[in-house]
C-alpha cells in the first residue's frame, strides 16, 4: 500500500516509521528538515510538499499541531482536497475541533473524497511502539477500510461516531489528562514538602486510589521514572502548548454547549500561567514545577 504522511513531528515521526516497518512505501513531509532527515534515514521517501506526499497515495494520514494547520492543509486552491485524486483515503490524526473536523470531512465528501478524524491517545511512547488507541469519527464503512492501516501504529481502534465524534472523544479524555497531571503534580509535591521519596510515594499511590495514567506511566516528578519526559529536561513528549490547545477545545466545546467544566477551565488557566512563564515548548508534565 502507498501511504502519505504529512507531519512528522514527536507523534507523526514514529507513526510514519511503523508503517515503514510493516512494509508499506510511505511518503512523507514536514515544514521541518531536521524531521525530514530522520524519515529519510529510516528509508521514507521525502516528498517535495504536502501535495506530493498524496501522489498515488491509497491512504493519506496527516498530524499536525491544531484546527488552522488542518485546514490549510486541505482546504483551498493549494489544498489536498483540490489537487489529490478522490479514491484516496484521508485520515487526519491531528487533535483539533471537532467542529473542523466537520466542516473539512463535508469538504473532501463534496470533492469525492472519503474522510476520517482519527485522533490519538498513548503518548510518544505508544506511537513508537505501535501501542496507541484511535478514537474514530466517520462512516463505518471507511473506519473498517482505515482499520488494517490504524493497526500498524495502534492496538485499540474505537468507532466513536460520525465525523468529528473521534475529536470529541480526544476532547473529553484530554481535559481529564491535563486535570489529572495537574492533581499528580499537586499531591506529589506535597509529599515532597513532607520529607517523603517520591518514588515511594508514587509506587504507594500506584497501588491505592489515587492511581492515574499520568502517575503510573508518565511520572512528572524527575527521577522517578526511566524514559519519560521528566527525567529527561522535560523534553519532547506532548507540548504544554499543545495541552493548551486541547483545554481550550474543551472549554470552547463546553461553553457551546453550556456545559459545566470548572475544572477543566481552571486546568487552562494553570498551564496558560505555565507556558507564559516560558514553558510552552517543554512537555505538559513540566507543570509539576507549576511557580503559582
Ligand atoms: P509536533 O509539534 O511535535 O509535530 C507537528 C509537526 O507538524 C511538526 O514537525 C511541524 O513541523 C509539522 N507541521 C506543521 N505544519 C505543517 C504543514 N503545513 N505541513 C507539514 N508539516 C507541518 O506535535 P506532536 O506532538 O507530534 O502532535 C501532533 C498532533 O498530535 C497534535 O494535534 C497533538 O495535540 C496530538 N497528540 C500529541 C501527543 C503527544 O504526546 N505528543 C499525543 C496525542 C496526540
Amino acid at each position: 500500500m502507498k501511504i502519505g504522511f504529512i507531519g512528522l513531528g514527536n507523534m507523526g515521526l514514529p507513526m510514519a516509521l511503523n508503517l515503514l516497518k510493516a512494509g508499506h512505501q510511505v511518503s512523507g513531509f514536514d515544514l521541518a528538515k531536521g524531521q525530514l532527515d530522520a524519515f529519510a534515514t529510516a528509508g521514507g521517501i521525502v516528498a517535495a510538499n504536502a501535495n506530493d506526499t498524496a501522489k498515488d497515495a491509497d491512504v493519506l494520514i496527516s498530524m499536525l499541531p491544531a484546527s488552522r494547520h488542518v485546514e490549510g492543509l486541505y482546504l483551498g486552491d493549494t489544498g489536498l482536497l483540490a489537487n489529490a485524486n478522490p479514491k484516496t483515503l484521508l485520515i487526519d490524526c491531528s487533535t483539533i475541533s471537532p467542529k473542523v473536523a466537520q466542516a473539512v470531512a463535508a469538504a473532501a465528501k463534496a470533492k469525492g473524497f472519503v474522510m476520517i478524524d482519527a485522533p490519538v491517545s498513548g503518548g510518544t511512547a505508544g506511537a513508537q511502539a505501535g501501542t496507541l488507541t484511535f478514537m474514530v469519527g466517520g462512516d463505518a464503512g471507511a473506519v473498517e477500510c482505515a482499520r488494517p492501516v490504524l493497526e500498524k501504529m495502534g492496538k485499540n481502534i474505537f468507532h466513536a461516531g460520525a465525523n468529528g465524534a473521534g475529536q470529541t472523544v480526544k476532547v473529553c479524555n484530554n481535559m481529564l489528562l491535563g486535570i489529572q497531571m495537574l492533581g499528580t503534580s499537586e499531591a506529589l509535591r506535597l509529599g515532597i514538602a513532607n520529607g517523603l521519596d517520591p518514588k515511594v510515594l508514587s509506587d504507594i499511590m500506584t497501588k491505592s486510589s489515587g492511581r492515574n495514567w499520568a502517575l503510573e506511566l508518565y511520572n512528572p516528578c524527575p527521577g522517578v521514572m526511566e524514559n519519560v519526559p521528566s527525567s529527561k529536561g522535560y523534553a519532547g513528549g506532548f507540548g504544554v502548548d499543545l495541552m493548551l490547545k486541547d483545554l481550550g477545545l474543551a472549554v470552547e466545546n463546553a461553553e457551546n454547549l453550556d456545559a459545566s467544566v470548572p475544572l477543566g477551565k481552571l486546568a487552562q488557566q494553570l498551564y496558560e500561567t505555565h507556558s507564559n512563564a516560558g514553558y510552552g515548548q517543554l512537555d505538559f508534565s513540566s507543570v509539576f514545577n507549576l511557580k503559582k
